[in-house]
C-alpha cells in the first residue's frame, strides 16, 4: 500500500511504523544498509515521536550518549548555553542501526543497492531503467538531492548556506579539559565580528567528536564526502588559532573526515505537497546542519505521515500542515537569532 522511496531516518522510521500497524510498505534504498560519517543531536521532541511510533527507548539510549548541555564561547568566555532541553548525541550509523532494526523486526519489505532512478508525477518508479511495482501512496524521502523533488520541483534547488563542514570522529576517546557530555561550540570571529569559524566538540569516556564550520565558497561535488583529514589540517587550524592546543589533539586521534556544502531546501515558495508522491524529510525542507534541528524535523514528518496514513488521512495534507508549523518555528528561530545578536 505505501512505497518509500529513501531509507535513511525518515523512509526507515515509516517503514516501521507503518508495518507495525500491518500496512504493507516497500522500502527502496539506493545505498547498502547502515550509513556513516557524521555525528547528530536528537532532542526530547525527536525522542518523543521515535517512541510514540514505536521505537524503544533503551534501544536508543543504547545508541546514544547523553548530552547535558549546549555551550557556545568565543574568546571573551561562555555566550550561551542551553541545559533546559534533554539532548542525546548519536553516532549516524548508530541512529540508523537502531532505525533498521526497528524496521527489520517488521513485514517491512526493504530493499538497498536499490536507487530509484526515474519518476513521473503519476508515481511510476524505475530503477536503472527497468520499472518498479509502486503503490498507490508514494512517499519520496530521498534527501537533500530528492530526484523526487526534482521531477516535482525543479524550480527548488537546494542552495549553499555559505559554510562547508568538516566532521571527525577520533579513532579513540580523547579527554581535552573541557567538561565532558557538553556539545562545546568555539567561535572565531573577524575584526568586524563577523563569524569565520565554529569548532564544536564533545566527548565521554566511550567517544569524542568534533565538527568545524569554516565560512567560504562551496566545495566541488568531487571535494565532498569521506576522505583523509590530512589535506584539511592546516585549513582547519588556520580557522581556530584561540584554541589550536584543544582542535591540535582531535585532529592527532582522527583519520578520516566527512565534509559536505552547508545547504538549505527554500520552502517558502513550495508547491503545495501532492499526492500520489509526496516529499517528506530534507527532500522537502532540508535545512542547514547549523539549525541542528533537521533530524528532528525528518522523524516529525515520519510521524506526522505514519498518523495520516493509518488514520486513513491524506499524506499530502499531513505534509502541508508539518510545512506551516516548519515555517512558524523557522520564523520564531530567526527573530529569536535577531534579538540575541
Ligand atoms: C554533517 C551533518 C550534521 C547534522 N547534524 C544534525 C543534528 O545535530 N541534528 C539534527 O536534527 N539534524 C542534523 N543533520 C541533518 C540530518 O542528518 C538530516 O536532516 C536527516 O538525515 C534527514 O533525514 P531524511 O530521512 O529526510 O534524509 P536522509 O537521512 O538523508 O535519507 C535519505 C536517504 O535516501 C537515499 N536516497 C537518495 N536518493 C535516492 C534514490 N534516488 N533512490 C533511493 N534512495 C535514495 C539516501 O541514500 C538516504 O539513505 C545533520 C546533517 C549533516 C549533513
Amino acid at each position: 500500500m505505501v512505497t518509500i522511496i529513501g531509507g535513511g531516518i525518515a523512509g526507515t522510521l515509516l517503514a516501521g511504523a507503518l508495518a507495525r500497524d500491518k500496512r504493507p510498505v516497500t522500502v527502496y534504498e539506493s545505498q547498502p544498509a547502515g550509513g556513516a560519517g557524521h555525528f547528530l543531536a536528537l532532542d526530547d521532541r525527536a525522542h518523543t515521536a521515535l517512541t510514540r511510533l514505536g521505537v524503544g527507548i533503551d534501544r536508543l539510549h543504547e545508541a546514544s550518549h547523553s548530552l547535558t548541555e549546549l555551550r557556545a564561547a568565543d574568546r571573551a568566555g561562555v555566550i550561551r548555553s542551553d541545559s533546559r532541553t534533554e539532548r542525546r548525541l548519536y553516532l549516524r550509523a548508530d541512529l540508523m542501526r537502531a532505525l533498521t532494526e526497528f524496521a527489520a523486526d517488521t513485514t517491512a519489505d526493504l530493499h538497498y543497492d536499490t536507487p530509484i532512478t526515474e519518476l513521473n508525477s503519476e508515481g511510476t518508479l524505475f530503477s536503472n531503467g527497468d520499472p518498479v511495482p509502486a503503490d498507490d501512496v508514494i512517499i519520496a524521502a530521498d534527501g537533500i538531492d530528492s530526484l523526487a523533488r526534482r521531477r516535482l520541483e525543479p524550480e527548488r534547488i537546494a542552495e549553499y548556506s555559505g559554510q562547508i563542514i568538516i566532521y571527525g570522529i577520533t579513532n579513540r576517546p580523547i579527554q581535552p579539559n573541557t567538561d565532558p557530555s557538553v556539545l562545546h561550540f568555539h567561535r572565531q570571529l573577524d575584526d568586524d565580528g563577523r563569524p569565520v569559524s565554529t569548532f564544536g566538540h564533545f566527548w565521554n569516556n566511550a567517544i569524542s567528536v568534533w565538527f568545524t564550520r569554516l565560512t567560504r565558497g562551496p566545495l566541488a561535488v568531487q571535494d565532498i564526502g569521506s576522505q583523509p583529514l590530512d589535506g584539511w589540517t592546516k585549513t582547519i587550524l588556520a580557522g581556530t588559532p584561540a584554541i589550536a592546543e584543544l582542535v591540535e589533539t582531535m585532529l592527532a586521534a582522527t583519520e578520516t573526515v566527512h565534509v559536505s556544502n552547508a545547504r538549505t531546501v527554500p520552502l517558502a515558495d513550495a508547491r503545495p505537497p501532492q499526492t500520489p508522491v509526496t516529499l517528506c524529510g530534507d527532500a522537502d525542507h532540508a535545512i542547514t546542519p547549523a539549525a541542528g534541528v533537521g533530524a528532528r524535523d525528518a522523524i516529525e514528518d515520519a510521524a506526522a505521515l505514519a498518523e495520516a496514513i493509518i488514520s486513513g488521512g491524506s499524506p499530502a495534507a499531513a505534509m502541508a500542515e508539518r510545512r506551516r508549523q516548519i515555517l512558524d518555528e523557522r520564523a520564531e528561530a530567526a527573530q529569536m537569532f535577531r534579538s540575541a545578536t
